[in-house]
């Protein structure tokens, strides 16, 4: 296999909106088991890059491979199927259906069998199993979150990609969900993770990808790129 232990790989990816490069020919690869951080200024590309990641918007140049395989043409329906999951940017739960119901919804795009014990499974691990009942729209927005990566990771991605999961929580809220994010990679899952706080990033990240006006600007370990000065002055703001 040419890709070696790639899960994924994008080969010049690139997404013009009218005369705007939002992801200008980037080339990415994450390996099995990764925890990969993407982060970047506001307006960097890096929901553009995820959203292209997943066939939720279709490139302009570029290709996509998943495990090897070609998939820029592929429908998010189907990707989803192949293994690749995510939790966008916008919340995407169905505000007036309960917490169960929304995992239901979710599972049935790949599960088949035991579906209301993988529901109870994954309540318990996410500690939302006091709200199965609860309409999505009265969880607090941390729980939101939760059920929203409850639901992506619920249908045994390998490659689950996180838009900001840790925005508008509180200390402890983040920090729950980094071990959220440690407990899914102990089962075998690589994830794409875009953040903007820092310190949740230092506390997931195996390697960290920078985002810069669309193009990768950097890439490395979290030590590598908080001591690149070109890093700094463009992200860190110094
Ligand atoms: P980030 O997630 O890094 O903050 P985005 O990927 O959301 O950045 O946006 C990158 C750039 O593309 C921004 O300038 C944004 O305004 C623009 N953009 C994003 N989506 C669209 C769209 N659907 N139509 C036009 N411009 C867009
Ligand atoms: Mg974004």
């Amino acid at each position: 296999e040419p890709d070696g232990e790639a899960v994924l790989r994008t080969d010049g990816l690139t997404k013009r909106f009218g005369g705007l490069v939002a992801v200008d020919e980037v080339d990415l690869r994450i390996d099995q088991g990764d925890i990969r951080c993407l982060i970047g200024p506001n307006g960097a590309g890096k929901s553009t890059l995820l959203k292209l990641l997943m066939g939720r918007l279709d490139p302009s140049e570029g290709t996509v491979f998943y495990r090897g395989e070609d998939v820029t043409d592929l429908s998010q329906h189907d990707r989803v199927r192949q293994g690749m999951s995510m939790k966008f940017q916008v919340p995407a739960v169905y505000g007036d259906l309960s917490v169960r119901q929304n995992l239901h919804i979710s599972l049935q795009q790949r599960i088949e069998n035991d579906i209301d014990a993988r529901i109870d499974e994954r309540l318990e691990s996410f500690g939302l199993f006091e709200e199965a009942d609860t309409r999505a729209d009265d969880l607090a927005h941390g729980q939101q979150q939760w059920l929203e990566i409850a639901m992506a990771s619920a249908l045994d991605p390998d490659l689950l990609l996180l838009d900001e999961p840790a925005a508008g929580m509180s200390t402890r809220e983040t920090e729950r969900t980094a071990e959220l994010v440690h407990q899914l990679n102990d089962q075998g899952i690589t994830l794409l993770v875009i953040e903007h706080d820092i310190d949740f990033v230092r506390s997931i990240a195996q390697s960290v990808t920078v985002l810069h006006q669309g193009e990768v600007f950097a890439e490395g370990t979290i030590e590598e790129i908080e001591e690149n000065p070109d890093v700094r002055r463009i992200y860190l703001g110094e």
